[in-house]
């Protein structure tokens, strides 16, 4: 996708990002007539992590029928769990559709962006072609850049040394042939367990670095009927029904993760039957037995993944990874395994957001900085105290262990649209929620989250920062998030309006 649009020297919205966030905010916005906005997206399609994750097997463990917008019902999804192209072409036709696009700088990142106090703007400064513009101002800066953008490489002694082929599994090279190669998967978390079993498939032998075993549940995946989704498109009430069904029986799952981890003992047995039927060998079965709480890490769904370990071409590696050479793996016992090709599915910068580093507010700190001592935190995981007119979305404590994030993000959305009808209604410069309403956000947040199973379950997750918070989870349901966020509380900000000239009343200057 591609658009050769020069960058205008100011918007009233910046968006940051082409994913479902920024693209959601953009299409609500332009519902709501206003028009002058732009999205800077770093790459060249939209979709985000949907259009960077191609590795093989990339799916989405959430059904479809839930993990897409509210407003934009797909009844052409192919089966239960949609595979990643059909979620990235479904993102680019609503995209197309919604008539947007022509506002879309692609090819472009957000480098730095400066609140300007004396104008009450952001100064954004851009990628853009060198003798092009590259700086906008803007009133808002909406950021829907996501938190699973930037690939964490592990940092293990010698990786630079290896003279194969190494890549992340969201920056996978297809040019790379492995039929019949030597591979080696670091890391067993959602993404190496849908790469392994086809890479079981198509190489000789596949070595998987194994730090802490996972949860793995069934995937109850099915391929829809013609007579279903032709019942989907033609009468859309079924399907609106279908996805409220979904919603609920999401929502149900939350007290096993924020009240009571027993209650999630039918997923615990599920899982451990799952494993129990396609591995045989007792050794290897314990090697791959969690030792934590379910649910205290991601609760994985795979029908592949235990039969692709247990394949006689894969060898499941528990011992730690002591260095990489120029051609293989050692581990801490001194064994070194030949590699063709190593894949880091290692995960992502979660609880230290790169693009933290690159916001500075109101005192000229960078969120980065102001989030150093005390982690990420924002209110209501969308505004943040010494930011004004910055808008979040998938912010500090919004994600979501149980359901689908694109419920998270319209309701985001819904909350910036109406702070921006507020603004607008009442001609406020700028909103910035105020530090005590921060701070009691937070607070509640926190409390709750010390008797969720991600703090107590006896794991170490993404969720967790490096002091030990859980900045990255909503940790009650998803219900409670929307009601949260339903109408734009003006009570908890700071606002500033325009100065104005006091108008000279009718007897002003007239002699006594
Ligand atoms: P992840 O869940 O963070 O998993 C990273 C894996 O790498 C973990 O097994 C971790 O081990 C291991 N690891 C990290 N550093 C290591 C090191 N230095 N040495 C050895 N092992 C190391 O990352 P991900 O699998 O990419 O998934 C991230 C998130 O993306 C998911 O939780 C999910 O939210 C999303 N995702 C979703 C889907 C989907 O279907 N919707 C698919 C893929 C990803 P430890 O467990 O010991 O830390």
């Amino acid at each position: 996708m591609s658009t050769d649009r020069a960058l205008p020297s100011t918007v009233k919205h910046l968006i940051v990002g082409a994913g479902f966030a920024g693209l959601c905010a953009a299409i609500k916005l332009q519902e709501d007539g206003e028009t002058d906005f732009l999205v800077v997206e770093k790459g060249s399609d939209v979709g985000g992590t949907w259009r960077d994750n191609t590795y093989p097997g990339a799916a989405c463990d959430v059904p479809s029928q839930l993990y897409s917008f509210s407003f934009a019902p797909n009844p052409d999804w192919t089966s239960s769990y949609s595979p990643q192209p059909e979620i990235q072409a479904y993102i680019r036709t609503v995209a197309e559709r919604s008539g947007v696009l022509d506002r879309f700088v692609f090819d472009t990142a957000m480098q730095d962006a400066d609140w300007d106090e004396a104008t009450q703007r952001w100064t954004v400064r851009t990628s853009a072609a060198t003798g092009e513009r590259h700086t906008v101002t803007s009133t808002t800066l909406v950021v829907g850049a996501g938190g699973l953008s930037e690939p964490r490489l592990p940092d293990i002694a010698g990786i630079d040394d290896f003279r194969g082929h190494t890549f992340h599994s969201a920056r996978w090279d297809h040019s790379v042939d492995l039929a019949g190669k030597r591979v080696a998967v670091i890391g067993t978390g959602a993404s190496a367990i849908q790469i392994v079993p086809e890479l079981q498939k198509v190489a000789a032998h596949v070595d998987v670095y194994q730090r802490t075993a996972p949860y793995v549940v069934p995937r109850n995946d099915r391929t829809y009927t013609r007579v279903e989704r032709a019942l989907f498109k033609r009468v859309p009430a079924l399907q609106r029904l279908y996805r409220t069904g979904l919603y609920w029986g999401k929502e149900l799952l939350v007290p096993g993760f924020t009240v009571d981890p027993k209650l999630a003992l039918p997923a615990k047995k599920l899982a451990l039957a799952n494993l129990a039927k396609a591995v045989k060998d007792p050794e290897l079965r314990e090697r791959l037995t969690p030792t934590f709480e379910i649910g205290c890490k991601r609760i994985l769904i795979s029908n592949a993944y235990y039969p692709a370990i247990a394949s006689d071409n894969v060898v499941l590696v528990t011992d730690p990874i002591a260095r990489i050479t120029a051609d293989g793996v050692v581990t801490a016992d001194g064994v070194e395994r030949p590699v063709d090709v190593l894949v880091v599915a290692t995960g992502f910068f979660t609880t230290e957001l790169p693009i933290a580093e690159h916001i500075r507010g109101r005192r000229g700190a960078s969120l980065a900085d102001t989030w150093r001592d005390a982690g990420m935190a924002a209110y209501k995981g969308t505004t943040v105290h010494g930011f004004p007119n910055l808008f979040m979305i998938v912010g500090p404590n919004t994600g979501l262990g149980h359901s689908s994030m694109v419920f998270i993000i319209e309701s985001q959305v819904e909350y910036i649209r109406d702070a921006v009808r507020t603004m607008g209604l009442h001609r406020y410069d700028a909103v910035e929620p105020t530090a005590t309403a921060q701070r009691e956000w937070n607070d509640r947040l926190q409390r709750r989250m010390s008797r969720t199973v991600w703090n107590t379950g006896g794991c170490s997750s993404w969720y967790l920062d490096a002091h030990g918070k859980n900045t990255v989870l909503w940790p009650r349901t998803t219900v409670a998030f929307r009601q949260a966020l339903s109408e734009f509380d003006v009570a908890a900000y700071d606002v500033s309006a325009p100065a104005t000239t006091p108008t000279a009343t009718p007897t002003e200057g007239i002699p006594a």
